[in-house]
């Protein structure tokens, strides 16, 4: 598991409510009363990932979608619907009876999602590292001209 911006796929081990509510303990969670407990955001398939500076950052197990900039009132499982309608874990009936073959399901769609994080943060920095060369190129050629 990862606290800090870089995503993990070690996740597995926190397909349980019970394991992701762990996750809240003795952590800065914000909200110990109404619909926004450390049980209820597990229940929707959150663990935390907070910090200081994000004391309410939490990430699907699945979807491993980012959330943070929760109020006491929310409800964590319409906030992940509404995010992120078609992760896998919103398709469970009971997070606490999964079964091997629901664990599995999730362990697909678990990496299925990784790797087009992963994918889509590659292509991110390979276009970024295109643009900065471009401008070099450019400053060098700009150079190169008002030289000669
Ligand atoms: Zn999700």
């Amino acid at each position: 598991m990862s606290t800090g911006d870089g995503r993990s796929i070690e996740t597995s081990s926190l397909y349980l409510v019970e394991d992701r509510v762990t996750t809240f303990e003795g952590s800065r969670w914000p909200f110990e009363s109404g619909t926004c407990t450390a049980v209820k955001m597990a229940e929707a398939g959150f663990y935390y990932c907070g910090s200081v500076s994000n004391p309410d950052w939490v990430r699907c197990v699945v979807c491993h979608q980012d959330m943070e900039g929760w109020e006491e009132s929310d409800n964590p499982t319409k906030e992940h619907k509404r995010s992120t309608p078609g992760c896998a874990y919103l398709k469970l009936k009971d997070p606490y009876k999964i079964t091997f073959a629901d664990v599995l399901e999730l362990e697909r769609c678990s990496i299925e999602n990784y790797s087009s994080l992963e994918e889509e943060k590659l292509v991110n920095d390979l276009e970024s590292l295109v643009d900065q060369m471009r401008d070099q190129l450019t400053a060098a050629v700009k150079n190169i001209q008002t030289t000669y």
